[in-house]
């Protein structure tokens, strides 16, 4: 009987853990090499005296296939989102629920002013458009922006500005809506037939699952050990460690971030253009009350929004503690204190009936790397799994797109491929 195939992962964030799994279920003898000191890349949670903070602000979308099919969602403990939103502007506040599935807050939908009626039935109508169209096929045919997509629409200025602007700024984290119609439509979708949650231990509780499963297909995670050079000749590939280890493979799949990838690789088409956030954690000293929906600001000033962290998922502080998290875009030059202070501003415009005594700065997490941008368009440029020539393939969401989604489809992708040619 012939040896099993070696193959080398690098990077053990969702794409490299969806694809060392799918690999080492098809018989693959495959080791990841992970960098830090525990998996998940940009998706992890950090436990502190009890307190569970994310990487930056991030919800699952259960509806996304990819985490249909790779996650078993039950172990999860998931915590849900409200539909909607929560629209906040200084001394006002007005809920946008979803009508479909929050019947009974629709008149408060209704008559919500910031939205006019006629945006309301243009979002039941392209809901119900999308309803009827496969995940597949959103990514094909011509692309807009987000702002010109849907004023051909007919859309509304005010609908625009008034709810995509903050609620989109904080999924693509741009607030311009320049970025893809494609990956508004998609996000849609997904947002229309399921719902947007975190698990109960926190979002790196995601990747842990996956590398559980990856092990019990019997592939092997190295923690702590960065890849500093992967190359190949007609025999194979092989990888350097920085702790000086060379080893050689019969396939390299490279699943790093992509910046990581692109000097790994050298395959230029690898985006590297960065969207970036900041988020904080503040403890308050009694729950917002505006239940478990988001907090969207409708002002450009301060944060893009804020979750009522606890009131979803009361396992992220300890015992009757509430925690909100705030969330920034780009890059402020502020110092946290700074920022915490523009928070506590907005809370305080946003709640004038209420005291904000209790406030504290409990973390701020800083992303410069987030996402890449995603122009419209951006997926034509975008290179595949068998981009690099012979045995080196890419996994990660710079190979589909910027999400959740994209990083586990490209992993089972970047299997496939390997499976296939070799
Ligand atoms: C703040 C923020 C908010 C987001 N919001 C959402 C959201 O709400 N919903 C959603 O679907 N998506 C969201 N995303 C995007 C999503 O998290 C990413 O697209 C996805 O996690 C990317 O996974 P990946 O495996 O492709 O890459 P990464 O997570 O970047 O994983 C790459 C891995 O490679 C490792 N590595 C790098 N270099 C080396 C090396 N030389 N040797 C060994 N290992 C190496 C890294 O340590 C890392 O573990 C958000 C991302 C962030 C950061």
């Amino acid at each position: 009987m012939s040896n099993p195939p070696q193959v080398a992962v690098v990077g053990g964030g969702l794409a490299g853990l969806v694809a060392a799994r799918h690999l080492a279920a098809a018989g693959g003898d495959v080791t990841c090499y992970e960098r830090a000191d525990r998996v998940g890349g940009r998706v992890r949670t950090e436990t502190r005296e009890g307190y569970r903070f994310d990487r930056g602000f991030q919800v699952l979308f259960t509806a996304y296939p990819a985490v249909q099919r790779e996650l078993d969602l039950a172990a999860l403990d998931l915590r849900r989102f409200s539909p909607g939103a929560t629209l906040a502007r200084p001394g006002q506040r007005s809920t946008l629920a979803d009508p479909l599935r929050s019947p009974k807050r629709f008149p408060a939908t209704l008559f919500n002013t910031e939205v006019t009626v006629g945006d309301k039935l243009r979002v039941l109508a392209l809901r119900s458009r999308l309803a009827r169209t496969e995940f597949d096929e959103l990514f094909s045919g011509p692309d807009r922006s987000i702002a010109e997509s849907l004023r051909d629409r007919g859309f509304s200025e005010r609908f625009l500005e008034n709810f995509v602007a903050p609620f989109y700024g904080g999924i693509t984290l741009d607030r311009s809506l320049s970025t893809s119609g494609h990956v508004f439509e998609y996000t849609f979708k997904a947002l229309s037939a399921g719902s947007i949650a975190v698990p109960a231990a926190g979002m790196g509780a995601i990747p842990e699952q996956l590398a559980e499963r990856a092990r019990e297909a019997g592939c092997e995670i190295e923690i702590g050990r960065e890849v500093t050079a992967v190359s190949s000749d007609g025999e194979g590939a092989r990888i350097t460690t920085a702790d000086g280890d060379d080893v050689g493979a019969d396939a390299v799949v490279v699943a790093t971030d992509p910046p990581t990838a692109r000097s790994l690789t050298g395959v230029r088409s690898i985006p590297t253009e960065a969207r970036s956030s900041v988020t904080q954690y503040y403890e308050l000293g009694a729950d917002l009350d505006t239940g478990r929906r988001l907090v969207v600001n409708l002002e450009a000033e301060g944060p893009n929004h804020v979750a009522p962290t606890t009131a979803v998922a009361p396992e992220y502080a300890p015992g009757e503690t509430t925690m909100v998290s705030a969330t920034f875009l780009g890059e402020p030059e502020a110092s946290d204190e700074e920022l915490a202070e523009r928070g506590r501003r907005a809370l305080e415009s946003w709640f004038p009936a209420r005291r904000f005594d209790g406030f504290d700065l409990r973390s701020t997490v800083r992303v410069p790397f987030a996402q890449f941008d995603q122009p419209p368009g951006f997926r034509e440029g975008l290179p595949g799994p068998r981009t690099p020539d012979g045995p080196v393939y890419l996994a990660g969401d710079y190979t589909r797109w910027s999400s959740i989604q994209g990083a586990m489809e490209s992993g089972r992708e970047a299997a496939r491929a390997v499976v296939a040619d070799r």
